[in-house]
């Protein structure tokens, strides 16, 4: 039996570590909170019977040891990190409800032949750095140890100096995993969408999982008096981005696919000044899709489009890439062991795509890997309003451990 009470008590205690007072919870990567929410997942961990160990970048390892040692783990878990004024739900059930799953299986008398490790992810959210699913990245290999190892926050503290004062040591190179380190990760999550509460569906099984490009446009003109310069005379940092961003509608619009988004969601210009035509323009772009190849062909075409304004308007144009993720394909049999476990149970299902990303677009990279989604309150996430009933919750963890049970059992 999940016990949903001690559970949700668990989920409140974790919240309590937060620079905002509650409901809000804030918990930045290597923060005071930070630290102390680890340490007390790390206490959770023992009382769990789990075996902990951290790697160079504060990625937390929880091992519950099966009886052949010899064969590869299965994982699961997620991350706690939290944007500024978050919830207490998103990550934390990944991690927490994984806890409770193992307690559940241990009390039926469940024996693993292979072992599980519940992984805490290291930074989900991209608050300190502006990279997201650092630990995961780095596990994935996704990331140059060595441009990890340089990255700043705005203070100019690199991630070198941070981790070694949090407590992690060792080499970054060292974080990667290697191909089939696990024969599989299964992450629970809140939906962050209000498709399974609309349509008064239990669980997500999810099987793809959609991944962002982002890019920023600089885009430098000519300013001058607003009265003075002519209209045919301008060259207008400002409308050449406007004309770019409405370029990145377009082509998300075009792709013929519901699953392509295109977002120009920061727009700068300079000086700012109501009395003077922009002379400089800073455009970022976020477009995503679950299938890489339209999302390079909407890439390509906003390229295009945007060069082919800064021709017309006279401006000159840098285009900078900030990350190109693939999406990730889920692995089949756990989407599918997903769908029978709720099945089982008497809990709704439905196969979707997940259009925020999680660190299981980075365990894809090196092994099967599939998410559990439940139902969310009107689908918010990232405020603190964020809600999850214990009993979604507890559906969420019962399927859980029954895939987790499947695959420790052989
Ligand atoms: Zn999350």
């Amino acid at each position: 039996m999940i016990d949903i009470d001690r559970l949700t008590a668990e989920i409140d205690t974790l919240a309590g570590f937060s620079s905002h007072p509650s409901p809000a919870v804030t918990r930045v990567l290597f923060s005071r909170e930070d630290c102390d929410a680890r340490d007390w997942m790390a206490r959770m961990f023992v009382e769990a019977g789990l075996v902990v160990r951290s790697d160079a970048v504060g990625n937390c390892f929880a091992r519950w040891q099966g009886r052949d040692t010899t064969r590869a783990p299965f994982a699961t878990g997620s991350h706690i990190d939290a944007i500024p004024n978050a919830g207490k739900y998103d990550g934390v059930i990944g991690v927490l409800g994984a806890v409770e799953a193992v307690r559940m299986l241990r009390a039926k008398g469940f024996q693993p032949e292979r072992s599980l490790d519940i992984i805490l992810f290291t930074a989900e959210e991209p608050t300190r750095f502006g990279i997201g699913c650092l630990g995961s990245r780095l596990l994935g290999g996704a990331l140059d140890s060595a441009a990890a190892a340089a990255l700043e926050d705005v203070d100019k503290n690199t991630l070198e100096t941070l981790r070694a004062q949090a407590g992690f040591s060792g080499l970054l190179s060292e974080v990667s995993l290697r191909h089939g380190a696990y024969t599989g990760f299964v992450e629970l999550h809140i939906e962050q969408g209000p498709l399974l509460e609309r349509d008064g569906i239990d669980i997500g099984a999810v099987e793809k999982i959609a991944a962002p490009a982002a890019f920023r446009i600089t885009i430098t003109g000519e300013g001058g008096h607003a009265g003075a310069v002519l209209m045919p005379d301008r060259h207008d940092a400002g409308l050449a981005a406007a004309e770019i961003a409405l370029a990145v509608e377009r082509a998300a619009l075009e792709t013929a696919s519901a699953d392509t988004v295109g977002t120009t969601g920061v727009f700068l210009i300079e000086p700012g000044a109501i009395n003077s035509v922009p002379c400089r323009a800073v455009i970022e772009i976020d477009l995503r899709d679950t299938d890489l190849a339209t999302r390079l062909r909407a890439e390509n075409a906003i390229h295009q489009a945007a060069y082919a304004v800064a021709d017309r308007r006279g401006v000159s144009l840098e285009w900078e890439t900030i990350n190109s993720d693939p999406p990730a394909i889920c692995a089949p049999e756990l989407v599918a062991s997903i769908e029978s476990a709720a099945k089982a149970r008497g809990f709704s299902s439905r196969r979707m795509i997940s259009r925020a990303y999680h660190d299981s677009l980075f365990m894809a990279r090196v092994c099967p890997t599939a998410m559990i989604f439940v139902p969310c309150r009107n689908g918010w996430s990232h405020r603190p309003d964020e809600y999850v009933s214990p009993e979604a919750l507890a559906r969420g963890v019962a399927v859980l451990a029954d895939v987790i049970e499947a695959q420790l059992g052989v």
